[in-house]
């Protein structure tokens, strides 16, 4: 992409509403722009970190058998009454009416509407186990909608569920989904705490949230900072005991949010020398709830022995959204965006150092047309400053910057800058393909 052809629109004063880092450097470097109070229009670079989001979580979930689909965001208040939610969702629900007086709402989540699809199609034991999810918008009308994507009313969800025959094999599916998303955060370059949770609204068992530890977050979290070891998983499939063990291995040790336990329970079973605690954001959200929406909704299935058995579910949400902004808080510095290779939005960023200069502008075009054919890339061509092109390189945090201007060419060494460590590396244009199959 060549930068004078593209809708980036960089600011260069810091927005004052931003409260936190992530929300000034989105704005900043043209990802996003607010449309009203926590409704916002997503920009090309930033639409770009969020497809390769998507694409990251949809790899991670399809190797636990997770299946793709899509719900729409609109919804039958009929359904949300069948499951006593209609009124107990309160008034972050937005109601809506149609030309009929058909009461609708905009989908906060999707259980209900999951279920009773499933119910409709799965009749046997024999169907399951299944996993459906998909990747759409949610809206929730905040009370008081702040930092951006952040904590937005609405906001792009990944909302997975699982279809089961019995508690056992309900927990398993549980423990694939935790799996799958260590694996996602970790893939996005991300430290993330599994947390004992608070159901909340969704209801349920057991359930746990996955938390980016950053001073930025909302959520205080208490836990035994050996949790923080057990952090490196395989990121191939696990058997099943393996996993099974995996997860147990979370849970036996203690981390909770501030919700649901006393504090005074952490402080008496983890011994002092093991107790952290810090703020986090929470970016993932899991639950077990057994037949909670299939004994209403009707979902049941005819076991082995021929008798009805409610089916045993669970839902296991990621704010797609929200993670851009916790990305920024813990990839960042004072110029701007660093962002891990797995989601940047460009790979490289060519600077043309002299846009008035021939010989840059060749060499730039000639690189250009090579290097994309490989990577993605953003070529710098605006007739500017170049003190402005590298304020912009940095600010909007492309990986890898080309460096080109005429005292390289002279001495046939091009530059190379990392985004993360700032190091440079000078090298001759041949070398140039090279190199960046050896970093990028
Ligand atoms: P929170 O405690 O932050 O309000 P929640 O527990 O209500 O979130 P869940 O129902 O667990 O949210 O939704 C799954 C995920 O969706 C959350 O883990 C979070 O990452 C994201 N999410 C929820 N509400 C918002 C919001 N208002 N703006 C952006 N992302 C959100
Ligand atoms: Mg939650």
């Amino acid at each position: 992409m060549k930068f004078s052809q593209y809708y980036l629109p960089t600011i260069k004063e810091t927005p004052s509403e931003a409260k936190i880092l992530s929300h000034r450097l989105m704005l900043k470097a043209g990802l996003i722009k607010q449309t009203t109070s926590g409704i916002y229009s997503w920009l090309p670079l930033g639409l770009a970190v969020l497809k390769n989001i998507k694409s990251l979580i949809r790899s991670e979930q399809n190797k636990y058998g997770a299946i793709e689909f899509l719900m729409p965001t609109i919804q039958s208040a009929d359904l949300w009454k069948k499951s006593g939610r209609y009124t107990d969702y309160g008034k972050e629900m937005l109601k809506i009416t149609d030309r009929n007086n058909n009461e609708l709402l905009y989908g906060p989540t999707n259980e209900e509407l999951i279920t009773e699809i499933v119910a409709k199609d799965i009749k046997s034991y024999k169907d399951l186990p299944k996993i459906l999810y998909h990747i759409q918008w949610k809206f929730r009308d905040e009370i008081r909608p702040r930092h951006g994507i952040m904590r937005c009313r609405e906001f792009l969800m990944k909302d997975a569920y699982s279809f089961d025959i019995n508690h056992e094999e309900a927990l398993y599916s549980y423990n694939k989904m935790f799996v799958s998303y260590l694996n996602i955060f970790k893939a996005i370059g991300l430290t993330v705490l599994p947390v004992l949770a608070d159901t909340g609204p969704i209801g349920g068992e057991l359930s746990h949230e996955f938390v980016v530890l950053t001073d930025a977050g909302e959520t205080q979290v208490y836990f035994d900072k050996s949790l923080l070891d057990i952090g490196s998983v395989v990121s191939e499939k696990l058997i099943r005991s393996e996993l099974d063990n995996l997860v147990n291995s979370y849970t036996k040790k203690y981390s909770v949010t501030e919700d649901r336990y006393n504090v005074d329970s952490f402080y008496k079973e983890v011994l002092p020398e093991n107790r952290k605690t810090m703020r986090g954001i929470e970016v993932g959200h899991i639950f077990y709830f057994g037949s909670k929406y299939s004994e209403k909704l009707n979902a049941s299935v005819v076991n082995s022995n021929g008798s009805k058995a409610d089916i045993q579910m669970g839902s296991y949400g990621i704010g797609v959204s929200r993670l851009v902004g916790a990305i920024i808080e813990a990839n960042s510095d004072d110029k701007g965006i660093i962002w891990p290779k797995s989601v940047a939005p460009f790979i490289l960023g060519i600077i043309n150092l002299r846009q008035d200069n021939q010989e840059c502008v060749s060499l730039c075009e000639k690189i250009y047309s090579q290097s994309i054919k490989k990577y993605s890339v953003l070529y710098d061509d605006r007739n500017i400053r170049a003190g402005e092109k590298l304020a912009d390189m940095d600010l909007i945090g492309i990986p890898f910057h080309l460096l080109i201007g005429p005292k390289g060419i002279k001495e046939n060494l091009l530059e190379v800058k990392n985004r993360a460590t700032g190091e440079i590396t000078k090298l001759p244009a041949s070398e140039l393909i090279n190199y960046l199959s050896e970093v990028i």
